[in-house]
């Protein structure tokens, strides 16, 4: 799909052949409302779908995309936060059970972040500040690691990101009271797009490999 006419095109081809197979579904969408029971929170890339990905129907996964799959801090400071007001109102209001966070091989995000694109004050409006999030995580690593071959550290990053986003998670409140109660789970997944690999790499540990 290259241009615009090629979206509308397959737009009114869904709405002709796969809608109607799918409209009684969404009429229950509609009168019932969404009850989600998983969150996800992937990256904005276009070659990681997690509607693909995980073959999910419409109603399935409350889905937060941004750039490297990140969560920030738990930081009430009544600016713009929209990974956090999802985050809110999908645990909040719709009690969502499971929060994964998807990290992915080969993220543009995670290399512009090993790259220091955080500390470039002139090269970007959002994105700099946006990864500064995860700096400690970056420099943690190339503490520990600083002879990784440049693919390696990359790999390694985006696993150590996804953990950190993780523990993120738990300093939110509301969600760090509901893991405590036992009524919420959080977990940190890796999507290898070279090999269609998803491994767990939310624990400590080496990262287990889920399906592949
Ligand atoms: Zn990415």
């Amino acid at each position: 799909m290259q241009t615009l006419e090629q979206l509308i095109a397959r737009a009114r081809a869904y709405r002709a052949d796969k809608y109607p197979q799918q409209q009684p579904h969404y009429q229950r969408l509609v009168s019932e409302g969404q009850s989600p029971k998983i969150l996800m929170i992937a990256c904005s890339d276009s070659r990681v779908d997690p509607t693909i990905i995980f073959g999910a129907e419409p109603g399935e996964i409350f889905l937060v995309r941004n750039v490297a799959s990140l969560v920030p801090p738990f930081q009430p400071d009544r600016t713009c936060h929209g990974t956090s007001a999802a985050l809110e109102f999908g645990v909040t209001s719709l009690g969502v059970e499971h929060i994964i966070v998807l990290g992915h091989g080969f993220c543009g995000g995670v290399a512009a972040l090993l790259r220091g694109a955080d500390k470039d004050q002139a090269g970007s409006d959002f994105i700099g500040p946006w990864l500064s999030s995860a700096a400690a995580v970056r420099d943690r690593l190339l503490a520990q690691s600083p002879d990784l071959p440049p693919q390696e550290a990359e790999r390694q990053l985006e696993y150590a990101t996804v953990r950190q986003s993780v523990e993120n998670l738990r300093s939110f409140p509301w969600i760090a009271e509901r893991v405590e109660k036992g009524a919420l789970a959080l977990h940190g997944w890796h999507f290898d797009i070279s090999k269609g690999a998803l491994l767990d790499v939310g624990k400590s540990g080496d990262p287990e490999l889920i399906a592949g």
